[in-house]
Parts: structure tokens; sequence; C-alpha cells
């Protein structure tokens, strides 16, 4: 255990900082943090250091680290790489606490830099000194104001102290945001960017903001984790303290990009088990930083979301807003809501009857341009069951500011998030200056409303989630046959199945073309030939499958049509019959664990790519979500004439495949049933193939 000499919110809200290559020219990195710290009121002992002066911004300038006479918490090295080593054992040596490394191409830069890093960490190390980065833009704490960074952000006249903590593995993302933030009348408690991560990770900070009160809300950049492992039950400690966490998650699209063995591992690649991950903790994902920094914001300022699920009113004195902006929703995953009859009779007082309907367009009633009326209709909306937010896509009129300024009451009052859009330019300023008066939400564009709506959605979502009983084994879940290691046949991979209680096909393993009929004829026709072989992985792209034979003469042509390729048999199995093909996987995640898959199945599933992913085991109610957000839902649930499929039998058999991940745990490397044939209501769902690949019982 190596003994620090700080701790975390030593290094965040240090008593005293040295700024090693400290100037009086802005113009310089080491210039413009001293004047930084200054000009956003750093509150403690400020300490230049700077061989070549012996003052610097009116402080006394010291020449090295060394010569300074008092503690220092954190020194700030923005210094050429060059002369990074041994700054850092001066640092080392003078006792300082934590240094935060501005100075980049270490291990950003190649194996070079990577060496250098390891060495500048080692130093660190050995006297027990914090590190944050390198190649990072240092700490914004809003809170306690100190800056201690070098970034442009900072030239902003104020910097507002708030509820959002932000950690980002992108120091100029974080800057970028933290100024849309302030665009938006945000308030930050303390933004970290963690760079190369070489002592202090992500993982840390974010462990510090569960516990900081100064924070409400976490954001996260991340780009990839030092220790997948620490961050699930990070996040679920976070849900636990009331802290919502959002995170954007850099490389969604280079996932599940390597060659895959089976259709599980490239469909539920790191990417698909990160947002698997997330969802299971409660954590809520965006793909857009900007939209996760108005999320956050709405988290912190507005009221949350009463429960998940419920629809929105839109409301606005523009018809074309209204409607443009209710046409938005389906492509958000969001509704308007059903009003209640108490809240069209409120409405009725203010209009006419023609005119009670979402989405509400205030424009064309008699009174309603009147305060007193929108404010109303606002009341019994936020009083309305099936209503959890209103979406008010404000255009140019009159007296733009006043009105806007009636929100902020009006929320407070409701108790439900209110999504203020001024989605006019200049001409909205006022009314946005008016908002941020208020400290009141505000956003610019209906579709980031609509993207920040999803994200409460999720974040309510995630709440509902905690209350949950951890899943149950279902009767005659396992234990697990004895099995070799490496790829598995689909006899074999079917016995797992089966020893699970998943239904699987009947089948024989025949060796000539005698055996065959035999063993067809014991299982009823009509029935399946498969040519089966541990090399191979697709059998039908090899002509191996041959299907509905009627009868022994049928048996014997599919016989002797099989390619001529080596083979450990023939399968002779039940045709099934379904109205549906599920695949169903499994996998293993190292460093966030057992993994299952559902989707559209069959031989098109990496063409279709209609899947979803959550970590295993679950509950009969997650893998009906799962269901649930698939493309072909429609089709399981019953379209246009055709019968509702046997969900629960699907639900059973994705719980069952479940609770063979989680047994299994690391042993398993992929597991895919594809497909598993689904039945009308009642008809049940069965296995027509499978795989699986497995580490040996000893690994
Ligand atoms: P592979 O995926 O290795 O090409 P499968 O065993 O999945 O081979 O067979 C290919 C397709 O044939 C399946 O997607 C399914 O549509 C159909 N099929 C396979 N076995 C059966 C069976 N026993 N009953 C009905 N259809 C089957
Ligand atoms: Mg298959």
């Amino acid at each position: 255990m190596i003994e620090h000499r700080i701790c975390l919110s030593r290094v965040v809200n240090p008593r005293s900082v040295a700024v090693i290559g400290a100037s009086d020219d802005v113009g310089k990195f080491g210039g413009r943090v001293i004047h930084y710290l200054i000009k956003h009121g750093y509150p403690g002992r400020l300490l230049p250091i700077n061989p070549n002066r012996a003052t610097i911004r009116g402080l006394p300038a010291y020449p090295g680290i060394g010569t300074v006479p008092e503690p220092v918490d954190v020194a700030i090295l923005a210094v050429p790489v060059a002369h990074l080593l041994r700054q850092v054992e001066d640092c080392a040596a003078a006792g300082v606490g934590a240094c935060i490394i501005i100075t980049g191409k270490l291990a950003d830069a190649g194996a070079e830099g990577a060496a250098l890093q390891d060495r500048v960490l080692e130093v660190a190390r050995a006297a027990g000194m914090r590190l944050v980065g390198p190649n990072c833009l240092g700490i914004f704490n809003m809170t306690d104001a100190a800056m201690l960074s070098s970034s442009l952000v900072l030239e902003a006249e104020r910097v507002k102290p708030g509820g959002i903590g932000m950690v980002s593995q992108s120091g100029a993302l974080m800057g970028t945001l933290v100024s849309v933030g302030l665009h938006h009348g945000a308030g930050f408690s303390r933004c970290i960017s963690v760079g190369n991560q070489a002592d202090l990770e992500l993982c840390d900070f974010l462990d510090f903001l569960i516990d900081d009160p100064a924070t409400r809300v976490i954001a996260l950049y991340i780009e990839g984790l030092k220790d997948p492992a620490r961050f699930a039950p990070l996040l679920r400690r976070a849900r636990a303290a009331g802290k919502p966490v959002l995170c954007v998650k850099a490389g969604r699209s280079a996932a599940g990009a390597q060659a895959a063995r089976s259709h599980t591992a490239s469909l539920a690649g790191s990417f698909a088990a990160f947002e698997a991950v997330c969802r299971e903790a409660g954590a809520v994902l965006c793909d857009d930083p900007a939209v996760m920094v108005q999320a956050a914001d709405a988290l912190d300022r507005l009221p949350r979301l009463p429960r998940a699920g419920m629809g929105l009113a839109v409301i606005a004195s523009s018809g074309g807003s209204t409607v443009t902006t209710a046409d938005m929703l389906p492509a958000h995953g969001l509704r308007l809501g059903e009003m209640a009859e108490a809240t069209r009779a409120e409405l009725r007082r203010w209009m006419p009857e023609s005119h009670v309907h979402l989405p509400l367009d205030t424009g064309s009633f008699d009174d309603g341009t009147s305060e007193d009326g929108l404010s109303a209709c606002m009341r019994s909306f936020m009083a309305d069951p099936d209503i959890g937010a209103v979406v008010v896509p404000m255009t140019t009129q009159p007296a733009m500011a006043a009105r806007a300024a009636l929100f902020p009451e009006l929320c407070r009052q409701g108790g439900r998030p209110v999504l203020f859009v001024m989605t006019a330019a200049e001409v909205g300023d006022a009314a946005r200056q008016a908002l941020r008066a208020a400290d009141f939400p505000f956003l610019d564009r209906v579709a980031d409303s609509l993207a920040v709506l999803r994200a409460l959605e999720a974040e309510s979502a995630g709440r509902d989630r905690a209350a949950l009983p951890p899943p149950e084994r279902p009767p005659g879940a396992g234990p697990a046959p004895a099995l070799p290691g490496g790829a598995l046949t689909e006899a074999e991979a079917k016995s797992l199945a089966a020893a699970y209680g998943v239904p699987v096909t009947r089948g024989v393993l025949a060796q000539d073309a005698d055996a065959a009929v035999a063993a067809a004829e014991a299982i009823g026709f009509p029935v399946v030939l498969k040519g089966v072989s541990r090399a191979v992985v697709h059998k039908s792209d090899l002509g191996l499958v041959k299907l509905n034979l009627a009868d022994a003469a049928a048996v014997r042509a599919a016989f002797a049509a099989l390619p001529d390729i080596p083979l450990d048999g023939v399968l002779v199995q039940e045709m099934a019959r379904g109205e549906a093909e599920l695949i169903l996987g499994a996998r293993h995640e190292p460093g966030f664990g057992p993994l299952v898959l559902v989707g559209t199945g069959g031989v098109l599933v990496e063409v279709l790519r209609d899947v979803q992913v959550a970590p295993a085991p679950l509950r009969p109610a997650d893998a009906e979500a799962m269901l649930r957000r698939l493309a072909l839902w429609p089709v399981l649930a019953g379209v246009r004439g055709r019968p509702a499929l046997d969900v629960a039998a699907a639900v059973d058999a994705l719980v069952r495949l479940s609770w063979i991940a989680a047994d299994l745990g690391p042993r398993l490397v992929e597991m895919d049933l594809n497909p598993i044939l689904l039945r009308a209501v009642g008809g049940g769902a069965v296995a027509v193939d499978a795989r699986a690949t497995i580490h040996g019982d000893d690994a």
C-alpha cells in the first residue's frame, strides 16, 4: 500500500498552489494558469515558480520548488516535456502533495513518451505524491474558486458554481462543455480533466464526486476505463446516494469490428457491454457531449421526472412550433400525454373545446396570451397523472423575456421539469438573459430538449430499477454438465442449454444413411439433416443443412447430397416450426462480467443488427423489457392479422440462458442459440441451433 501525502479533496481544493513556469505573459501556459487563478479569485496561497523573475503578477516568485518555505498542496506543471521528469523529482523532494501535469507528449505520443510517463509515475509513487494527468487540462473547482487549469474557457467573465461535477478524458472537450453549460446558465461543482490517467484516474474522481457535498449530478466523458471492474459498483453507489450519473463513451463505432466466431461476440462487443452495464446500474448514456451537459443541468436545476414512461405536454403560442415539436417525439422514444378529465376541464375555462388537445397552441384562442390562462394550463398539466414534463418551444412573439420569466416559478410550483426552448437566435437573447437571472435552464433547439428528455427518462428508469429485488434462479436451471473446453458441437451446446431448461430440438447423431433413416423414423417425419463438424461455424453457408425431409427417401437423398467435407457426423433432428426466429446469446466481457443478448435471429442477424444486450442474470421483467426494445417487438406482439407470439416462452429461455452465463462466468467465451423458433401464444419456443465456446473446467 502506498502512503499518500494528500487526499483527493485537497488535490481538488488545495490550500496552496505552486505554478511551475509561472509567467506574466498570458500567451504562455504558465502565464495563463496563474492569470486564471487570480482572475477567478483563488483564495489560497499562490506560489509562482520561475528562476528568472523576482515577482510575477505582483507575487514573490521562487527560483525552484525546493526554495518555497511553506507546504505546497498542489504544483501545476505546464513545462516542456524535456524538463518534466526533473521538475517532478524536485516536487517529490520538496514534499508537494500532488502534481497536476498539463504537459503532453507522454503516453499519448508513443513508446518513448510512455516510458517517460512510467518514470514520472515511479518517482511520484515512491514519494506518495499524487498525479493528475499528464496531458490534461487540470481542474476547475467552481465551489472553492480554485481554477487549476490553463483552459481558455476560463476567459469567461465568471464561472458559475453549481451542482454538476464532471470528469473528462479530454481536456479540450471539458472546456467546451463548461462553456456550453455557462451559456445555458448551468453551474458546476468540480470539473476534472484526467488526461493520460497515469496515477489518479476517472474512477477515483467519480468516487470522490459521489461523496462530495457540492456535487448533485455527475457527467463523465470516457474513452477507456483503466479498471472496468470498478465502474459498475461506483455507478450503483452514486444511485444509492441519489446522484444521477451521465456519460458519453467514445469509440462506439469501432466496437464489434473484430472478426468473431459467434454472432454474440460480433453483436455484443465492448460498447454494447458498456451500455448494458450503464443501464443496469442506472447511469444514463448520451451520444452527444453537449446534450449530456444540458441533461446534467436539467437534473441539477429542475425537478426530476416522477417516474419513467409518462407522456409530455407541449405548449407554445405558435402552432408551427408545437406541431413540429410533437412530430419529433416518436423518433426520440417520447409521446404526448393523455390528458385527464380534470386537465381538460381546466383548459376549457380558457379556450374553446376544439383547442383542448395536445400539443396545445395557445396562440389562437381568445385569452390565450394572458398570463393567467398560461399559468392555469401549466398548473393543470403538472397535476396530470400522465404528464411527466412540459416542453415549451417558444418562437418570436411580443414580450418574450417577460413571458419566459413566468416559467421558473411555474416549474418550481408544479414540481415537474419544464424544458424551455428559446428557438429564436439573437432576438431571443433578452429572454435567455431573463432565464439566466432567474437561475432557470433553457435550451436553444427543440431536438436538444428532446434528447435531454430522453436522458431524464433514462435517469428515472434507472431509479425505478434500484427498487427491484435481485434476479431469482428459475427451477431446473443448472447445474451445467461436464463439457470439454474449446468449441462445442451443436449437440454439446444443446445439452448445456437443456441442462438449464431451455427447450431444444430432439436429435440423434448418425454416421451413415441407414442410421440417419432409422433415427428419422424414431423422431418422426419431417426431419432435418445437419452435417456437423467442430471446425464449421456456419453450417448453412456450406450447404450442410437440409430442411423439411418428409420421408426415408428424402433423408437418403439429402444424405447423399451433403458436400464432401470432413464431418463429425450427421445430426438428424425434428423439423420444428415457428412464427419468428430469435437469436439468444451469452458471453463474458472482461471487467464487466456475464452478458446476454437477444435479437432478430436467423442467418441475417449481422445484417439486421436488431439486438439488445444486458448483464446476466436477468429477471423475467428485464428479459421482457429487452424484447420490447427490439424492432421485431410488434411482430412478437402480433401485427396485421398475425398471431401474438409466445413472449413468455422467449422470456423464460432468455432468463435461463442468462443463468448459464452467470454460472459459467469467465469460462464462457461465447454462446449462441440461433435461431430459437417462437410459436404463437401457448406454443412455446425451441432452439434449433446452438454453438458455444468455453474454457475447460480447469481453466
Ligand atoms: P447455421 O446457423 O450453422 O448455418 P442452423 O442449424 O441454424 O445452421 O440452420 C440454418 C437455418 O435452418 C436456421 O436458421 C433455421 O431457419 C433452419 N433450421 C435449422 N434447424 C432447424 C430445425 N430443426 N427445424 C426447423 N428449422 C431449422
Ligand atoms: Mg444457426
